[in-house]
């Protein structure tokens, strides 16, 4: 099979192999071709890395003030959205997501996050404290220090999206910044490159390597001089960076997997409810760690929300990543989509119904080998069963009934995530009560996925340590320091 590209590593400003002059291939998961191929980097490109940003910190850049930093952000944001298709295009390449989503969601929103931390930069102050008496006491004031070289690792399901929302804090701090993209959606990273080298950002500022996790990403997050990292994945890996990075007592955020709760009362806007379940569940094939993969309905409602909700589900259009009107492409691989096959055959040996879906459908041509799985709807199950209570990360969700709300808390608390939920009421006082007692990072009521860049973002229990998002990202990418001035 002809490999079209070869996309490399980018340390120093310069774009170069692996090390070792090997190659990983990048596969399109609808089609099985190969897209490119990619450096398989190990722990000597790291060092080289390493080198580099330290290189750059003790340069230039080290000396840039926060409006320097921010208009080099606004730069990259103008620069990424003035090739807008090219990156959408990649995206559903890569991960086979409908084009139409990557260019709706994916890129615009990484511009955002670009133009998001370069204005929050601009607008960031810090603490001052007065000690007893003005004359005779001391002033405090805390001064924000980038902690110095940022480890950066991100998944496959939104690669530009989460690699921008990592990137463009840290670089608004004044960090230097290594990234390793998930293996499987190296291509937008890589054109990220190109875009940093385009808008003139000093070398060893943005270093890319590519390669796979236990290999390269592994050796990221043992390297003595990185002093952070910032990692979203799934939760076993999330474990395995914590122990690894444990002994260096670097800075460590872990955004991690999801089960998450879509809970409907029988009170809620039905319409509403049922057509923002659906997205919740199957928008990006349901490979968002914030999708609602299990449904609670209360029970004077279900049948009539079973209803109306299959027969939406069942007008969802499975097809061609590249045609505008598809509203689900392929799942990222061939070997996920035997993992969430598993998981629908778990579902029926646990006793579900699959209501809708749960096959591959029929797709021709090119399509033929992708990986396609319809989106499917599983009813009938104990809510504390395996299919539904593990994280699946495909189009697949499972519906639930509830007689109480102490009833719908339990079952919304009974897993051993805690990333968000989404909560279905016209009830103002339960909404604010039933938030209050998830154990959830993240709550939506009456909606899903209304994101403001500005509020905490991560989860409890096993969905991950720390939170991510406004203030709370500036302060994780940065080192405080308080100096205290006798008067
Ligand atoms: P993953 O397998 O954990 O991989 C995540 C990243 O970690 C990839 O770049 C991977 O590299 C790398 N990696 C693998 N082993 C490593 C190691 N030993 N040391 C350092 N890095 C290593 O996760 P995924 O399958 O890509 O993504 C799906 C998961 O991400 C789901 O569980 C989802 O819920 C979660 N997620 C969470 C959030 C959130 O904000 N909470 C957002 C999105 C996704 P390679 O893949 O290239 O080998």
């Amino acid at each position: 099979m002809t490999i079209s590209t070869t996309i490399s590593n980018y340390i120093g400003g310069s774009f170069v192999p692996a090390r070792s002059g090997e190659w990983g291939e990048n596969l399109n998961p609808a089609t099985a071709e190969v897209i490119n191929r990619f450096p398989r980097s190990g722990a000597e490109d790291v060092s080289a890395a390493v080198d580099a940003a330290e290189q750059a910190l003790v340069g230039e850049f080290g000396e840039w003030g926060a409006e320097r930093r921010a208009v080099l952000l606004e730069a990259v944001a103008t620069a990424i959205e003035s090739r807008l298709h090219e990156f959408a295009r990649a995206e559903s390449q890569d991960t086979g997501k409908p084009v139409s989503l990557a260019a709706r969601m994916d890129i615009p929103r990484a511009c955002e996050n670009f133009r998001f931390f370069a204005g929050a930069i601009r607008h960031q102050s810090t603490d001052c404290h007065t000690t007893g008496p003005m004359g005779g006491g001391a002033l405090n004031y805390t001064l924000r220090r980038p902690v110095g070289i940022a480890g950066l690792i991100t998944p496959w399901n939104l690669p530009l999206y989460l690699l921008s929302w990592k990137v463009a804090p840290a670089l608004a701090m004044g960090n230097a910044v290594i990234a390793k993209p998930s293996e499987l959606s190296p291509t937008t990273a890589a054109l990220l490159a190109e875009v940093f080298e385009d808008v003139g950002v000093p070398r060893g500022v943005f270093n890319l390597v590519f390669g796979f996790g236990p290999e390269v990403g592994q050796a990221l997050v043992e390297h003595p001089r990185v002093g952070l990292i910032s990692f979203t994945g799934g939760t076993q890996t999330g474990k395995q960076v914590a122990v690894s990075a444990a002994p260096h007592f670097k800075k460590v955020s872990l955004e991690l997997g999801g089960k998450n709760p879509t809970v409907v009362f029988a009170d809620a806007d039905f319409n509403a409810a049922v057509e923002t379940a659906v997205r919740a569940a199957f928008t990006n094939q349901g490979e968002i760690c914030l999708c609602g993969s299990r449904i609670l309905i209360e029970a004077s409602l279900y049948d009539r929300f079973e209803a109306a909700f299959v027969e939406r589900v069942r007008g969802l259009t499975v097809g061609d990543p590249a045609e505008e009107e598809t509203e689900l492409g392929a799942l990222i691989s061939l070997a996920h989509r035997e993992k969430v096959e598993a998981f629908v055959q778990l579902a029926r040996d646990e006793g579900g119904r699959v209501l809708c879906g749960g096959g591959r459908p029929c797709l021709e041509g090119k399509l033929a080998k992708g990986a396609f799985l319809e989106p499917t709807v599983i009813g009938g199950l104990a809510s504390t069963c395996r299919a539904a209570t593990e994280e699946i990360f495909g189009p697949v969700v499972t519906l639930h009934s509830f007689t109480t709300e102490e009833e719908a808390l339990k079952k919304a608390n009974g897993v051993r995530y805690g990333l968000s939920a989404s909560v279905w009421t016209r009830d103002l006082n339960r909404a604010h009560r039933f938030s209050a007692r998830l154990e959830t990072g993240m709550v939506w009521v009456n909606t899903w996925l209304l994101r403001d860049l500005r509020v905490p973002f991560g989860g409890t229990k096993d969905s991950g340590v720390g939170r991510e998002g406004g203030r709370n990202s500036l302060e994780f990418y940065s080192e405080s320091r308080n100096v205290c001035v006798k008067l």
